[in-house]
């Protein structure tokens, strides 16, 4: 499994390159490795290469990787939410990076044990308004900031998006640009965020141009998908 090692290191000196070009702090970008349909063996290769942060799909997966995984990690749920799973989420992530309808929010916030710190949440915002995919339309996202943010035992963090394929780096950038002047609107709304979850493995150093917090990256580290 010295290939995940490599392959850690690698994105992680592309992190820090694409940072230093565009004036950022490399420690101000959060590496989260996407283990969906990736079989426990490589996460434990990425622990003990120094990875903590996992993204994970699908509820179920997770949890039975979890279970075999243990402690002083960070789990963050990175798929569309279904109501049914809510419950498993609240008890078992840290993040929520799919967030796109109030009542999904709000069953998080009720669900979410008393004995754990409020769950994470980013909004995640359908940028080129693709009818295919999830994600709030730009339009609706100040009236769903604001109900999120008042919800107890949650934390509104930030935004997140999946933008269509582009393979050129200026194209690339427009969707992550949209997304990080959403944030400043809502700022002006005077709902404080701090994080923009976007940028994958086709793209991540476009969206760390625009500010991305969190790169979620998911080939690149563990190479293809079952
Ligand atoms: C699968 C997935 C990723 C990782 O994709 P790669 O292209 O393998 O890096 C990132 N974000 C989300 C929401 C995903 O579903």
């Amino acid at each position: 499994m010295t290939q995940i090692t490599d392959n850690l290191g690698h994105i992680r000196t592309r992190v820090a390159a694409a940072a230093h070009r565009s004036g950022r702090d490399p420690a101000s970008i959060g590496l989260l490795a996407v283990s969906k349909k990736q079989p426990p063996e490589r996460v434990l290769a990425a622990i003990e290469a120094g990875q903590r942060d996992f993204g994970e799909n699908y509820l179920n997966e997770a949890l039975a990787k979890m279970a075999g995984i243990g402690s002083m990690l960070r789990w963050h749920f990175i798929g569309p939410v279904q109501s049914n799973k809510t419950r498993g989420i609240a008890e078992h992530f840290d993040w929520v990076h799919g967030i796109d309808r109030l009542r999904v929010a709000r069953r998080l916030s009720e669900q979410r044990p008393l004995n754990l710190p409020p769950i994470n949440l980013c909004i995640q915002v359908n940028t080129a308004g693709e009818s295919t995919k999830s994600g709030i339309a730009p339009e609706q996202l100040g009236d769903l900031a604001q109900a999120v943010s008042e919800l107890p035992r949650t934390r509104l963090r930030g935004l997140m998006c999946i933008p269509p394929l582009a393979t050129e780096f200026e194209r690339q950038r427009e969707p992550f640009r949209v997304l990080r002047l959403l944030k400043e609107d809502l700022s002006g709304l005077g709902i404080e965020l701090d994080t923009l979850s976007m940028g994958m493995t086709a793209d991540f150093e476009a969206a760390i141009a625009e500010g991305a917090t969190w790169i979620r990256i998911g080939t690149a580290i563990f190479g293809p998908r079952d």
